[in-house]
């Protein structure tokens, strides 16, 4: 009994620890709760805990938790689009519609001209299928969704089996498996082909008539080479057709115009030209290349479309109206600026196509207003990568600002930025801490050149 008087009072800590953090006061009680909880539970089980290491850890435990809420963050990792840190920012136009949205009514659901129930995303799907220049389009929550409700849409009882190429056999991340998809979808996988070449034949011999459909996957986040081989599009779709099935692509990024235009990166295939090559259905997301808002894009067939919108699965994965509205912003201006996307306001485009002596100016300008005492800071050209599943080959030049502190540890250092407001993560190696420039919006610098300013001080 006498070790448990350790225990602070849920209620005197709680209330010592509110201030430090701004977090709803229900919730840093429940977080006390708990903390003192589990120490009880290991007093009780004979471990030796004083109440000023419980205090402490509480109050660690308490400001780590209130920096999980979900914040903004400067991305200076050099990744493009980050799956950890939100993928693909909205540009200005985007994110002024959604205030508007957000914070009104809107005719989501209805029709104004006729004063009755309207259809939800009509305008948002003929902007699609017009950008994409095929017949029918429609979206949904993300680009798994999409894909398991494509798949559950074309297979049926006697007739699940999905053909797709054992050099596609993709995990995604996040525990998205190619398999387990299909899987979950009521499909049946058949795989055809090795690792390093499927031929037309292997396609054509696992034909039955259980077959629903063949899917191709992008091979998004890897890359094989060697002694590979695999039919071209136009030969799977030719066979495909032959025997009545639809041929469907899980894209996944889903770039609307030639990104290898932009920087020195490798080709990634449009959804336009999938769709040109005979692919029935293309599937990809929207928050990756697209530049949108998380979503999963499908265009292609228009009687394909059709059963797809009447599969009941489909009102569990529609948009809301936050996501329609950003993702109508996003194609709009993809319609707009058709004849040069490059001026669509798409800010992981304008990070593509910085140039690296920009970059460069811009580095200069923060370095010239830091403390030189405790650290050695220089410009170095780096790599920066597309990422979130896209050209997994592809690094092109950047600028970063590197790091080397004198009194303090490159790991404290990161760690410091990372829980400054706002929150600032570059990527490190053994002997540096790299900021590097192209991810960080130019109107951030100030507040980078702040924050080490005051992380050095
Ligand atoms: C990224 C990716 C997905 C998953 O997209 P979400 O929008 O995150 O669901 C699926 N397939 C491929 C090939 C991808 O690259």
């Amino acid at each position: 009994m006498s070790k448990l008087a350790a225990l602070p009072s849920v209620e005197k800590l709680a209330t010592a620890l509110a201030p430090q953090v701004s977090l709803p006061r229900p919730l840093v009680n429940l977080f006390v709760r708990r903390e003192i909880d589990h120490y009880r539970q290991l007093l009780l089980a004979d471990g030796e805990h004083t109440r000023e290491e419980i205090e402490n850890a509480t109050q660690k435990g308490l400001r780590e938790f209130a920096n999980s809420r979900l914040q903004s963050v400067i991305n200076a990792t050099g990744v493009l689009i980050h799956t950890n840190l939100g993928r693909s920012p909205l540009g200005p136009r985007a994110a002024s519609a959604l205030q508007e949205i957000a914070t009104g009514y809107s005719n989501l659901e209805f029709d104004l001209p006729s004063g009755a129930r309207g259809k939800r995303a009509g305008y948002l799907e003929t902007a699609l299928a017009c950008l994409l220049e095929t017949p029918a389009a429609t979206a949904v929550n993300n680009c798994a969704a999409a894909l398991v409700l494509t798949l559950r849409t074309l297979v049926a009882e006697g007739k699940n089996e999905v053909i797709v190429s054992r050099s596609e056999l993709v995990e995604i991340g996040g525990g998205f498996r190619i398999p387990e998809i299909l899987e979950t979808s009521g499909a049946k996988l058949v795989e055809v082909g090795a690792t390093n070449k499927t031929h037309l034949h292997d396609y054509e011999k696992a034909i039955t008539p259980q077959t629903a459909l063949i899917l191709k996957v992008h091979r998004s986040n890897f890359y094989i080479d060697g002694f590979i081989g695999e039919p071209e599009i136009p030969e799977i779709a030719k066979l495909a057709h032959e025997h009545g099935l639809p041929l469907v692509e899980d894209l996944g990024s889903g770039a609307m115009m030639n990104t290898d235009e932009l920087a020195p990166i490798e080709h990634e295939p449009t959804p336009q030209e999938c769709l040109k090559r005979g692919i029935d259905l293309v599937i990809f997301s929207g928050d990756k290349l697209l530049g949108g808002p998380q979503s999963g894009i499908i265009g292609g067939r228009a009687d394909l479309i059709a059963e797809i919108k009447k599969e009941p699965f489909f009102r569990a994965v529609r948009c809301d109206k936050l996501i329609l509205t950003t993702l109508q912003e996003s194609i709009d201006q993809y319609l707009e600026t058709k004849a040069d996307p490059t001026q669509a306001d798409v800010p992981v485009l304008k990070f593509l196509r910085t140039p690296s002596d920009k970059l460069r100016a811009r580095a200069e300008e923060i370095l010239a207003n830091l403390p030189s005492e405790n650290i050695s800071i220089t410009i170095e050209d780096t790599l920066a990568r597309p990422g979130g599943g896209t050209m997994p080959r592809s690094e092109f030049p950047s600028i970063a600002l590197k790091l080397v502190p004198k009194n303090q540890s490159i790991s404290k250092l990161a760690k410091t930025l990372r829980l400054g407001s706002p929150a600032i993560v570059g990527y490190t190696t053994d002997d540096a801490l790299f900021l590097d420039l192209r991810t960080i919006f130019p109107e951030s610098d100030r507040a980078v050149q702040q924050a080490l300013k005051s992380a050095l001080s």
